[in-house]
């Protein structure tokens, strides 16, 4: 059974396909209402915590943040003690007792909630994507494709919370919205049970091999440390580019409630919903952006990981020109409201800028590290991934009082003049990595081992 294909892949893709989509869809379901229903006033019929933006933002940072930093322990976990096969089904069960908690209308189950899923995102996320990696060999030209499909599964759970757990939650109930979350959690664990039958070779705990003391006789070597140097800058773009790009579920989700014009054919689109758009436009996308770099490389064009990520960090930037523009016309229109299109816009960039940085950073990083650093360079992305969420809290913070125009402003020019600086001395920085960009990472691995 574990040897079956379905197009060409294991059937084990699938299981794993469908289990993290519905993770994502609780996750990213509960993420776009979180802010929404903590500012939310306790008068209101739909009753949030009545908190104050500062502190809601201040919390929406940490929750955030925490979620992907406990991928590192996960990763643990699972390397030390548990396999990830087993690490997966219990992160899914925290998540669905987390969610469930969540349902309840208490003080006491929101905070309650928010651990176990800190806990289940960490103990699933970064095993489930090493799990998909186990399914092939070293060397199957399957893997990336296998990644690709996996990744649309992460979009097309985050496109769809938005709206069923948006509108549920906003319109109806936030703790409805909150339970059906869960329900799609308890949907991903049920196909992940069932599906054990077809993950029988990949995931299973292997005992930690000791060090043959062979790897100890080599010091870092100069190349190495030219190596770090460059993975620790490529680790600060990541943080820039999640910094921007996450204040998605935080500060613009309450300037999409507070300051947008959501009123389309005669209908008034729920906040949450538009928290969709960044799953909807990777969804749309990925191949073409793919494809126009790869067209570029072809043209014998500066391609480097390095350069390509430059050049997302500058069209993310550009995302918040748009936003300037929304806060000129809010300070300018009678009714303090901006058009939402420039929200679709802010959003679009965001995107091609995440397709330029967030795949290209985690094929490089693991392109920098040696082989037995591998699953830890995993978690270490998430890790940093989870600090541009924190970063992306504090600007929502600071928004409050410099004013969102200012803020936007900042953004933008941080961006832009950060990626200007990377594709300015990108052929500098390149001499750095001694030609890993270069090679597949197969073959860095081989020389690794
Ligand atoms: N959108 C991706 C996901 O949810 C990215 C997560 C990240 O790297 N922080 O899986």
């Amino acid at each position: 059974m574990p040897n079956q294909t379905l197009w060409g892949h294991p059937k084990g893709l699938y299981i794993l396909f469908f289990t993290e989509m519905w993770e994502r869809f609780s996750y990213y379901g509960m993420r776009a209402i979180f802010i929404l229903y903590l500012t939310a006033k306790t008068t209101e019929a739909n009753a949030g915590l009545g908190w104050d933006k500062v502190s809601a933002l201040e919390l929406y940072g940490w929750y955030t943040m925490m979620v992907y930093v406990m991928s590192v322990p996960g990763g643990l976990l699972a390397d030390r003690w548990l396999g990830q096969k087993k690490a997966v089904m219990l992160g899914g069960f925290l998540l669905c007792i987390g969610h469930f908690i969540l349902a309840f209308d208490e003080v006491w189950a929101f905070y309650t909630g928010i651990v176990f899923i800190i806990l289940g995102v960490g103990a699933l996320k970064p095993n489930i994507s090493s799990m998909v990696g186990g399914l092939y060999q070293y060397g199957d030209l399957k893997r990336d494709s296998a990644f690709t499909i996996f990744y649309i599964g992460i979009n097309i759970g985050a496109f769809a919370a938005p709206l069923l757990v948006g509108y549920v939650g906003e319109v109806i109930n936030w703790h409805y919205g909150f339970g059906l979350a869960g329900i799609g959690m308890a949907l991903g664990q049920i196909v992940y049970l069932w599906g054990q039958k077809y993950l029988t070779t990949v995931g299973n705990f292997v005992p930690a091999q000791r060090d043959s003391g062979t790897n100890k006789k080599v010091p870092l070597t100069s190349i190495e440390k030219d190596r770090m140097i460059v993975l620790i800058l490529s680790f600060i773009i990541v943080i820039v580019f999640w910094g921007a790009y996450e204040q998605a579920g935080g500060l613009m989700n309450l300037y999409a409630r507070d300051k947008i014009d959501r009123v389309m054919f005669g209908f008034e689109v729920p906040t949450s919903f538009l928290q969709a758009l960044h799953a909807f436009y990777v969804i749309l996308l990925g191949v073409p952006v793919a494809y126009f770099w790869t067209k570029w490389r072809k043209k014998g064009r500066e391609s480097s990981s390095l350069f390509k990520m430059g050049i997302g960090t500058i069209i993310t930037g550009f995302g918040f020109l748009l936003l300037a523009g929304a806060a000129i016309e809010t300070a300018s229109s009678l009714d303090g409201k901006a058009s939402i299109y420039w929200m679709f816009g802010a959003y679009l960039l965001h995107v091609v800028g995440e397709l330029s940085i967030s795949p290209v950073a985690l094929s490089f990083i693991t392109k920098l590290a040696p082989l037995k650093y591998a699953s830890l360079m995993m978690g270490a992305y998430f890790m940093v991934s989870g600090v541009g969420n924190k970063v992306a809290g504090y600007v929502g913070e600071a928004a409050q009082s410099a004013g969102e125009l200012t803020i936007f402003m900042g953004v933008l020019i941080f961006c832009v003049s950060f990626g200007l600086l990377l594709v300015l001395f990108v052929k500098k920085l390149k001499k750095l990595t001694h030609g890993a960009d270069d090679i597949d990472p197969k073959v860095v691995i081989v020389e690794a081992e």
